[in-house]
């Protein structure tokens, strides 16, 4: 047999391809990462704009509860100690803390003991499924009825029914229920959007954790698979593939869909916008779903008045078409189905190993991605 030129040719210098090319690198492996975009990093690049790492293609926050995941990052790059706690701008103009919890109880019915909020929110679940009652309707046939069920109709209108709209383009009331299945609430003050024991984010940003992965390996960005796919299917023994499995096979059963995310970002004269990284807005008045000033994510208490500047990004979610990012799968049953067509090509493929979002389309959080490579060696 022919000698190739690598061992493995990964396509995509995202956080999968990037590790995978580390944990084979370490083990003597000869590598050559290929990727489409100018960088490196996939979705978690960050591009510095004053001084500031802006996460160019969303807002990433690092969270696990599994201790190997986090020591591994942590060994490429030490993570900080940045906690999520999101607020939201409601449709009455008021501030609440989320995730749901004393806090957000407090803000919205002046409640202050746990067993007030339980009071409070029994009182609003009963009304809202005496209403449905009334009306005939004994399961809840779509996300607003699901929601007003679980959660009652103040924290429904207040806080998720403009933004939930916003996100998937269609009213609550024409969606289906099963996107809620459960609405957790938290009776304690604690404002810690994630539930792990690990998050962060990376001291000096996401740009350095990819540089760590892929120290000692050849890349070259500004490279497509499909610019030359037979010179590429030729050069290794292996391939790592990480693109859209629908692109590997031509779309031969069709194109999956996706929904995307625009984004407006603008550097304003200013130390602090918001005083959060993350402000949702959940009236469907306003047209963009959150509001995310970077500085925050690496940046804390009274250091942030020592750059004068700030960078926010407005975020719109946005149907998805040829040209745009495809950021979330659409796993309903019809890309499902075409999905699984695909899928079973790629079983039988010998010579590629598909993973990662866009290869096994499916929407996972780094942290995931990560542990799924680990454990691939
Ligand atoms: P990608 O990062 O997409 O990497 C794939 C790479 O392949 C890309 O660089 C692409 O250019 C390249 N490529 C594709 N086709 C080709 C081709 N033909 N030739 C060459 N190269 C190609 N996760 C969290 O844990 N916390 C968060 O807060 C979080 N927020 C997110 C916000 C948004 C808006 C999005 C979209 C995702 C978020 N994630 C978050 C998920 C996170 O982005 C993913 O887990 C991670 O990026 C997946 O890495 P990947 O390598 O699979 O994909």
């Amino acid at each position: 047999m022919e000698n190739k030129d690598y061992d493995y040719l990964i396509v995509g210098a995202g956080l999968f391809g990037a590790t995978f090319a580390y944990l084979a690198h370490k083990q003597g492996k000869k590598c050559l990462v290929i990727d489409k975009r100018a960088h490196t990093g996939g979705n978690i690049y960050c591009e510095d704009i004053e001084g500031i790492n802006v996460h160019k293609y969303g807002a990433h926050i690092f969270h696990t509860a599994n201790k190997d995941v986090w020591d591994f990052v942590n060994s490429i790059v030490p993570f900080n100690r940045y906690t999520n706690s999101p607020v939201a701008i409601a449709p009455n103009g008021k501030l609440y803390n989320l995730p749901f919890n004393m806090n957000t109880f407090y803000q919205m019915w002046d409640v202050k003991t746990p067993a007030e909020a339980i009071e409070k929110l029994d009182e609003q679940r009963k009304e809202a499924v005496e209403n449905m009652r009334s009306a005939g309707i004994t399961e809840p046939r779509n996300l607003e009825e699901q929601a007003l069920s679980l959660i009652g109709r103040d924290i429904y209108e207040q806080l998720i029914k403009g933004y939930t709209e916003k996100q998937w383009g269609r009213p609550c009331s024409e969606l289906p229920a099963f996107i809620i299945r459960r609405l957790p609430v938290r009776m304690t003050f604690d404002n810690n959007y994630f539930n792990d024991s690990y998050q962060g984010i990376p001291i000096g940003g996401y740009n350095r954790l990819i540089n760590g992965l892929l120290n000692g390996i050849e890349v070259r960005t500004d490279t497509d698979f499909f610019g030359d796919r037979n010179k590429w299917e030729n050069i290794a023994e292996k391939i790592v593939f990480t693109g859209k499995i629908d692109e590997f096979y031509d779309y031969r059963f069709g194109k999956l869909e996706y929904r995307t995310v625009r984004f407006e970002t603008e550097t304003l004269n200013q130390s602090n916008y918001q005083g959060n990284a993350v402000i949702n807005y959940t009236s469907a008045e306003i047209p963009f779903t959150r509001i995310i000033e970077h500085k925050h994510f690496e940046t804390f208490g009274n250091a942030i008045y020592d750059n004068p500047k700030t960078v926010i990004s407005r975020e719109y979610s946005t149907e998805w078409t040829d040209g745009m990012e495809p950021f979330y799968p659409v796993n309903d049953d019809k890309n499902q189905a075409i999905y699984e067509q695909y899928h079973k090509l790629a079983e039988k493929e010998t010579k590629v190993i598909f993973g990662g979002r866009l290869a096994e389309y499916k929407y996972y959080d780094m942290a995931p991605i990560i542990e799924q490579v680990i454990n691939l060696f």
